[in-house]
């Protein structure tokens, strides 16, 4: 972007608070980002057709005049206007009108409309066009392109969005902004210039076809998707390389705490954990701040690697924080470390929002006091919480926080000269060219092996037609000692009724499993009976524990080896995948039954299948990736590590190649270049907190 663009949008006449904040909450703040908030689609309002020629269910602009106007009751109030241009007639219907438009749509009056045809008995009609009222000296032209329909948010009107985008083009067209990619690889790829592809995927001239432009295959889009990987590229490299060049705290490779860590275990490290622990430690021992990623499938033991880690700060005396993105996780590896680390004798602090106040300054005290091991939520980066010789910060599945939020956490730790190491886990396996993009910033070590003695969860398909024969499975498991989790729906509109469904299976499940301990968890029972709840299945005394999604995550509870997912064709693989990680993580045999409602899809049975022929993080991810592809984009936004505007991780996997090479290219011969390309698609938080 040419940098005055850079500027916020309300400088744009007619931008008040209130737009602004309607405009915010769909990530529009500078004038620049009005160019990058895309159309949805497109309609054609290039042509004015003859109401005569309309068919039924098109999208059409005609134009007209008044023949008649009339308020009716027809079960409810409504204003119903005749229009007719000669060849035809058509009615517009309008639920909701005033007395002024009552007043203007008299008859005589000259009407531009533009809107859906429908059939009704009489003819047809519009309902709730959208018109303009013609004057003989207004009589404007049609558009010379067509007319893009941006995401919006409720209170912000399609039209005054478009009008706005408008502005930012204007002045688009006004001041080039220069081109920043290399002259021969424009040519290559048949790329347009920056500004051409702006207008044209805002404006695309006449007979475009709308069909490439939705799935993105436009050059104008490929160059804008290009242009903004590079970017993040770019500064994610640039990143790395700054950090390797701040000083960080060396910590111990192989101290007497982390010695008899392991010693008390009651297993052995597999030999994946052994050897992501020596990669880890090594890392540790140098002067400059570890960057991170351990990578590894749901159950491969990422903690025990993670406590490890920390036990090397530990040894050199120095302290370790440990964020996790939700309560319960959080509370989950507070208790696990705990049962660790007591046995070593080494204290575990504990802070979360949900603290009382004198909780929370006795923790607050203990961090500063130089706890060796602190643990928390989002908490940890809130201002007032100040660390005392913090070496190491651990974050436990990455996909959940932002890459910004990581980097605060970088920054916040960083003590005089020192920032401190940091390791982040994920159980998202994110195939190479991906990890290169997203995690650019990061080094990598992979748990390609799971525990010893894990047996793969038995996962069956079954539709919900028979449900009473899986509620007879759930009563034997429980009559057998299991533990089994059943999984209510995804509703991804509304919480609230995602609970109240939740609610519903439960008291039917209780109803039909009289003799056995039934409990429910969903996100809005209050964190601490949720708890209780959590703690109570640990420990055996709960044989059922109905629940949302919420457990997707982390939760490790081994006795439990029988789970049943409802509407399971609902969910994306990945998550399906993360589910299903919560059986299987104990010696017994486990089993998965997946309910789906019959008349499956055929990108839901292809999903479903895998998950019955594989229990592979990584071949579930690349078969995902695959599947989304070929159109599904169900749930990208968990790739969405960084966020892009006009770029999609997935989508656009097949530009990373060229972004990575021409990345080069740009760090060595051009890094004028690279810090323009960077503040025009990352602009601050690069800047707050990359330095570049
Ligand atoms: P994840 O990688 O999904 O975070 P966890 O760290 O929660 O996995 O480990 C899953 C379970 O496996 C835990 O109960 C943990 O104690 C156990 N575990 C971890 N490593 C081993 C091992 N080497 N041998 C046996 N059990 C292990
Ligand atoms: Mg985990």
């Amino acid at each position: 972007m040419t940098t005055t663009m850079l500027r916020p949008v309300t400088t744009l006449s007619g931008v008040g608070p209130a737009l602004a904040e309607h405009l915010a909450r769909l990530g529009v703040t500078q004038v620049s980002d009005l160019l990058f908030h895309l159309p949805l689609r497109y309609e054609d309002r290039t042509q004015i057709r003859a109401i005569g020629s309309l068919s039924l269910g098109e999208k059409a602009v005609i134009e007209g005049e008044i023949q008649t106007t009339a308020v009716v009751y027809r079960g409810r109030r409504m204003m119903l206007v005749s229009l007719a241009d000669g060849t035809g007639q058509i009615t517009l219907r309008f639920f909701r009108f005033s007395g002024y438009q009552q007043k203007a749509l008299e008859r005589g009056v000259r009407l531009r409309c533009f809107g859906e045809v429908r059939r009704v008995s009489g003819g047809m009609e519009f309902v709730h066009p959208e018109y303009r009222v013609l004057r003989p000296e207004t009589d404007g032209q049609t558009e010379d392109h067509l007319t893009a329909v941006y995401p919006t948010t409720e209170g912000l009107q399609q039209g005054r969005l478009r009008m706005l985008t408008g502005k930012a083009l204007d002045e688009l067209v006004a001041s080039e902004p220069p081109e920043l990619l290399p002259h021969q690889l424009t040519q290559d790829m048949d790329f347009p210039s920056l500004r051409d592809a702006l207008l044209f995927v805002h404006r695309p001239p006449p007979g475009t076809d709308t069909h490439q432009l939705m799935l993105c295959r436009h050059p104008a889009q490929q160059r804008l998707s290009f242009e903004e990987l590079l970017a993040h590229h770019l500064s994610l490299r640039r990143l790395r390389e700054n950090v390797r060049q701040e000083q960080a705290l060396p910590l111990a490779r192989d101290g007497t705490l982390l010695q008899r860590f392991i010693a008390s275990l009651p297993f052995s490290l597999t030999g994946a954990q052994q050897r992501t622990l020596g990669e880890i430690a090594d890392d540790l021992s140098r002067d400059n701040p570890m960057m991170r990623l351990l990578q590894g499938d749901v159950g491969s033991g990422k903690t025990v690697v993670a406590a490890g880690a920390a036990l090397c700060a530990a040894d050199a005396g120095y302290q370790t924080a440990i964020m996790a993105p939700t309560e319960l996780l959080a509370e989950q590896h507070l208790a696990t470390f705990k049962n660790w680390f007591d046995a070593i004798g080494l204290e575990v602090a504990w802070l979360s929002g949900r603290l009382k106040v004198a909780q929370r300054r006795a923790a607050l005290a203990a961090i500063a006091g130089g706890a060796p091991i602190v643990i928390g939520t989002h908490a940890l980066f809130q201002e007032s919480v100040e660390f005392s010789r913090l070496a190491l910060v651990i974050i436990d599945e990455q996909h959940r926080f932002g890459v910004h939020q990581r980097l605060a956490l970088r920054e916040k730790g960083a003590a005089g000269a020192h920032v401190p190491h940091q390791l982040v886990m994920t159980a998202t396996p994110i195939p190479r060219t991906l990890a290169m993009t997203a995690y650019a910033d990061l080094d990598t070590s992979v748990i390609d092996e799971k525990p010893p003695g894990r047996l793969p969860v038995e996962t069956v398909a079954l539709p919900a037609t028979r449900r009473a024969e899986v509620v007879q499975r759930v009563a034997q498991a429980c009559r057998d000692g299991r533990q089994v989790y059943w999984v209510c729906p995804l509703i991804e509109e509304s919480d609230l009724l995602e609970a109240e469904a939740a609610e519903e299976t439960a008291s039917k499940l209780t109803e039909a499993l009289s003799e056995f301990q039934v409990e429910l968890v969903h996100g809005r029972v209050k964190p601490d009976k949720r708890d209780r709840i959590m703690q109570a299945f640990k420990n055996g005394k709960i044989d059922l524990l109905v629940a949302t999604t919420v457990i997707e995550v982390g939760v490790d509870v081994p006795n439990a080896s029988l789970m049943i997912i409802e509407n399971a064709e609902r969910m994306g693989l990945a998550q399906l995948h993360q589910l299903r990680g919560r059986v299987g993580r104990g010696t017994d045999s486990s089993s998965c039954v997946m309910l789906y409602k019959p008349g499956l899809s055929q990108m839901a049975r292809e999903r479903l299948g895998v998950l019955r022929r594989t229990d592979d993080g990584f071949e579930v991810a690349s078969k995902d990736l695959q599947l989304r592809g070929a159109g599904e984009l169900l749930g990208t936004r968990q790739t969405g590590l960084i966020e892009m505007k006009v770029a999609d991780l997935v989508r656009d996997a097949h530009l990373i190649e060229g972004v990575q090479r021409t990345a080069i290219t740009l760090l060595s011969d051009h890094p004028a270049v690279v810090k323009k390309l960077i503040r025009r698609w990352v602009g601050d938080a690069a800047r707050q907190y990359g330095k570049v």
